[in-house]
């Protein structure tokens, strides 16, 4: 492959945050730079793939709860990533195969990707959209076409706000998405939590940082801002493996996970 696929806009010598995390994984959609660069920031955080299973894992629990639980029959997920099984539509159609998904990604490799993310069954359905968070009109105009914002929606943001350095900025693109959503709506989210100095987290934020990659960590009290106007599904903010584990959570385990957390719109 060429250094760069200019029409896709695919720069395969530059890390790239879905890559990294592919990598990280144990996914096979990723290049020399993205290796290297993971490698470079495993080495200053070394608990970081465990972290990332994590995440997903809590990605998997949430989508089936929701599903399960509180009957949400269709998604938005922003930040989908690349395909990593179980992706959220299976794990959601798995229970209720009449669901809906539509996926969003800026990243040029995931949209090469989107006929995989796109077998959903039959009955339900499965969109993807090539847009940015930044652009929350462009997202809703295009998810209507799936979507019936009319009923509720489930609103995932799993592991991307990090990103997004700029609170308000943050803050103001989620309300956004969330506005149109009907009652008995959900907002899922998780989030890189705060962290000493002198901590491996920060040592590995700093090294995303090295490569150009932005990222910012978030207090609970920054996270619980994301919710408000919602009604926190208990336990509130809590690190990944802490919400609605299916096996107890290792007793003080020293990975800093991500924080995760649910909300219903009233
Ligand atoms: N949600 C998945 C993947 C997280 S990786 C999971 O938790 O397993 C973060 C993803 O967010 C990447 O695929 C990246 O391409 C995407 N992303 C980053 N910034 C984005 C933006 N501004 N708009 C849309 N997607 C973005």
């Amino acid at each position: 492959m060429s250094e760069e696929t200019a029409d896709a806009g695919l720069r395969t010598d530059v890390p790239h945050t879905a890559r990294i995390y592919d990598y990280m994984l144990g996914g096979k959609d990723n290049y020399e730079a993205d290796r290297a660069a993971a490698e470079e920031i495993a080495r200053r955080l070394p608990a970081l793939p465990v972290a990332m299973r994590a995440n997903r894992d809590f990605m998997v629990r949430m989508t089936r709860f929701l599903v399960r639980e509180l009957g949400i029959r269709q998604f938005l997920d922003v930040g989908t990533g690349l395909p990593t099984s179980p992706n959220l539509h299976e794990a959601a159609q798995e229970i209720a195969p009449e669901t809906r998904v539509v996926y969003v990604d800026n990243d040029p490799m995931v949209l090469a990707h989107a006929r995989t993310l796109l077998a959903g069954t039959p009955e339900g359905r499965t969109a993807y959209i090539d847009a940015d968070l930044r652009e929350p009109g462009a997202i809703l105009d295009a998810a209507r076409g799936a979507l019936d914002l009319d009923r509720p929606v489930a609103l995932t943001v799993i592991a991307v706000l990090q990103f997004f350095t700029d609170d308000d900025e943050a803050l103001g693109l989620v309300r956004r998405l969330m506005e149109p959503l009907a009652p008995g709506s959900v907002l899922a989210l998780s989030v890189v939590p705060e962290a000493d100095e002198a901590s491996p987290l920060a040592a590995g934020v700093a090294a995303y940082k090295a490569q150009g990659i932005p990222m910012k960590m978030r207090t609970r009290a920054e996270t619980e801002r994301f919710f408000e106007g919602l009604e926190l599904v208990e336990p509130g903010v809590v690190p990944v493996p802490h919400w609605h584990p299916d096996h107890p959570p290792v007793p003080d385990d020293p990975i800093r996970h991500m924080y995760g957390a649910v909300a219903l719109k009233p």
